[in-house]
């Protein structure tokens, strides 16, 4: 057997709605419950964001702390990542929920363009949420929205800005930033593993129907893979994904596809460094 896969669940975002989805959890007890079947499909890291009571996208340390105690509580052993992206919020409020010292939380160390905005990550703004994330002894999940921000990552992680060897996520498919390219795709792994060491671990992330291609292609070459419904609301052309669960599933049918056993919570918190269990 292959080395195990981590699959981590993205359940919510900032972009889909019932109306996108019905399935999509919105409200925080939506998202543990939709969380708490993909953590039994095979998921050991969900990746969060939270929404306001309109739905909309919010930094809001209490929602998110709500959300945080409910995981806790439903998935133990789970490992909960807090997004501090940009769509959620603005400057420092990204960061407000980092004191709740969460496992892991998304880190952006580059600006490129999104659909129809800047996504903008000022380096003043990155030092600051890297520093946070030192503080409260939050491990960084670096998100590549292009290739220099691995050797943004680099540099921060030579600078001590960064404790741990970084762990790079791949992100590929968002219109107007990097498409999924499978050329790029083999020379971030190489950039990675030369920067990081042949062992490092590493993830890849696939917007829409790019989600599925971007999974095999990390699950076949020994990364971890990315699935949930903040990146994809449809299992094809044809189909809504009824669930979160639903998507890790086809992710854990690549996985075996390919030989590799699917993570646990135990290992893929070994594989990342983290701590035993929250
Ligand atoms: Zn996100």
């Amino acid at each position: 057997m292959g080395n195990p896969c981590i699959i981590c669940v993205a359940i919510t975002g900032s972009l889909p709605t019932k109306d996108n989805n019905p399935a999509v959890p919105i409200t925080v007890a939506e998202q543990i419950e939709s969380t708490q079947e993909a953590f039994e499909a095979g998921a050991s890291i969900a990746h969060c964001h939270v929404r306001d009571d309109e739905g909309r996208p919010t930094s809001d340390p209490d929602r998110f702390a709500a959300l945080k105690e409910g995981l806790e509580k439903h998935c133990p052993g789970l490992i909960v990542q807090l997004s501090t992206g940009g769509r959620s919020g603005a400057g420092q409020a990204r960061g407000g929920m980092l004191p709740l010292a969460p496992d892991m939380a998304s880190l952006s160390v580059g600006s490129n363009n999104f659909p129809t905005r800047v996504y903008e990550n000022p380096p003043d703004l990155v030092d600051w949420l890297a520093s946070e994330m030192v503080k409260y002894g939050v491990k960084p999940e670096i998100e590549a929205f292009d290739l220099s921000h691995i050797l943004k990552a680099h540099q921060m992680w030579t600078a001590g800005q960064i404790t741990d060897r970084p762990y790079v996520q791949f992100v590929m498919g968002v219109k107007n930033a990097m498409p999924a390219d499978r050329e790029v795709f083999d020379y971030y792994i190489y950039t990675v593993k030369r920067l990081f060491g042949e062992d490092a671990p590493w993830c890849a992330a696939g917007i829409g129907p790019n989600q599925n291609v971007l999974n095999d292609w990390a699950i076949s070459s020994g990364g971890h893979a990315r699935t949930g419904l903040e990146d994809n609301v449809r299992l094809d052309r044809e189909r809504l994904a009824p669930s979160n669960a639903a998507l890790v599933k086809r992710a854990a049918e690549l996985c075996e596809k390919y030989g590799r056993p699917v993570a646990t919570w135990q290992q893929a918190r070994q594989i990342l460094g983290l701590r035993p269990a929250a």
